[in-house]
């Protein structure tokens, strides 16, 4: 299986190449060339997600080194429940937040560091790991990283853009992990990361790459779990669900559109998004414009230009078909608030903001319609908004209680740092 860029102007690449390299080199993301076609055992009920997850990846890496690897991996990476929860007898939430870090990201960001280190030759150096995060996806990645000796890694985050609980599981490691707060937001973060990329030979001495979801090794695994659930879905309704994600960047969508490509039981697919309306407004009209991003309750959705676009826009040959295919609903602070507070008093099920945006399009466009909601986050990590909605504390998970613990390591840095000192230094915090 080989992979090309989505801006079609460099050669392809086998899976292992595309991971190490993060982005392609003309610019573009990587995409498989064609989508193997998912067979009568992986669409079967009866298997542990362990060997779905075997099934589903490995013919991506067919004719790579690293096939022989992919078990190993999977099972190193995915050692955490992925519950199917049923609110009632068509309407269930895929619970993707018993990880480490207590959000989706821990899915592409165990994968990725586990795949790095079994298929990192002996004697090589450690790769450099850059990652600019609104807030999940650094703790994910630092987690997943830390004591690994394939990469060192350099998380930056936006010193006043994140929730306390957000920046233990940000800076709480040392060792091969360096967390940057920086003075300015997620967007100069992000500046910081792609200017480091621009710098001459840097990326070739340092080996830089990209732990965000522009990497096809964070991408890849998150297909599996809508294999997974949609199969069980189906065992116990007879049909096939639609499915609801909470999106920001596009990554987590798009390895649902993937899997319905694959042959994964899917009706369809919908993009919840907050206030920050590019997709939307792009269906809608037909013109992409980038923004500016706004500051909602979903602060990991807070996205103004969304990476990952251009996968999505590369699945269908027409604007006619995308509009067809993709629909997007965007759902205000007062909704996730209100939303919040409402599934907890029906069902009992309590809800990140993240999440209650996707709840909330469910509700208004699939009333009693069989479907999915993606919960992306626990609720303890945004305890400061969900318990005065639920009007209870809110437990807090072994995990998070262990990280909150540890002593917290974090360097401040101004967005006009000079990253070649930075990246080169051997200095750890
Ligand atoms: C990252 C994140 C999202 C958005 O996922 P994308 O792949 O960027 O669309 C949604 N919810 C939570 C909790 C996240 O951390």
């Amino acid at each position: 299986m080989k992979f090309h860029s989505t801006k079609n102007s460099c050669s392809a690449v086998t899976a292992s190449e595309a991971v190490r390299a993060g982005l392609a080199s003309d610019g573009g993301l990587f995409v498989p060339d064609s989508f193997p076609v998912l067979d009568s055992y992986v669409l079967q009920p009866d298997i542990t997600y362990m060997e779905r997850a075997i099934r589903v990846l490995k013919p991506f890496f067919g004719g790579d080194p690293a096939e022989l690897r992919i078990e190993e991996i999977c099972s190193e990476a995915f050692n955490f429940p992925v519950p199917l929860r049923w609110l009632d007898d068509k309407q269930a939430v895929l619970e993707l937040f018993h990880g480490p870090t207590l959000a989706f990201k821990d899915f592409g960001a165990r994968f990725l560091s586990e795949f790095l280190e079994k298929t990192c030759p002996e004697g090589m150096s450690p790769l450099t790991v850059l990652v600019a995060t609104s807030g999940d996806t650094g703790g994910a990645v630092a987690a997943a990283f830390h004591k690994k000796r394939c990469a060192t890694v350099r998380v930056f985050f936006p010193q006043s853009g994140v929730s306390d609980r957000q920046r233990a599981q940000l800076t709480c490691w040392g060792e091969n992990v360096t967390s940057y707060s920086v003075q300015g937001t997620f967007d100069d973060c992000q500046s910081l990361v792609k200017h480091a990329f621009t710098i001459p030979g840097l990326s070739e001495k340092m080996g830089l790459t990209s732990a965000n979801s522009i990497n096809l090794g964070r991408l890849l695994p998150q297909t599996v779990y809508y294999v997974h659930s949609t199969v069980l879905f189906r065992e116990r309704t007879g049909v096939a669900p639609y499915i609801v994600v909470p999106t920001g960047n596009v990554g987590n969508v798009t390895a649902a559109f993937w899997a319905k490509k694959m042959g994964a039981p899917i009706a369809g697919i919908i993009l919840a998004v907050n206030a920050n309306r590019t997709i939307p407004d792009y269906l809608e009209t037909g013109l992409y414009n980038k923004r500016k991003s706004v500051a909602t309750l979903a602060n990991a959705m807070d996205v103004g230009h969304p990476s990952n676009m251009e996968r999505l826009i590369n699945l269908f040959p027409t604007f006619e078909e995308i509009r067809n295919e993709v629909k997007a609903f965007s759902v205000s602070d007062d909704q996730i608030k209100e939303t919040i507070r409402r599934c907890y008093e029906e069902t009992g099920e309590i809800l990140c903001p993240h999440t209650a945006v996707a709840e909330r399009v469910r509700g208004e466009q699939l009333p009693g319609m069989p479907s999915i909601v993606v919960a992306t986050a626990h609720p303890a990590k945004f305890e400061t908004i969900v318990e005065p909605l639920i009007g209870k504390p809110l437990e807090i998970p072994a995990s998070l209680a262990e990280m909150l613990k540890r002593p917290r390591h974090e360097i401040s840095i101004t967005p006009d740092t000079n990253l070649v000192g930075l990246v080169q230094s051997d200095k750890v915090a």
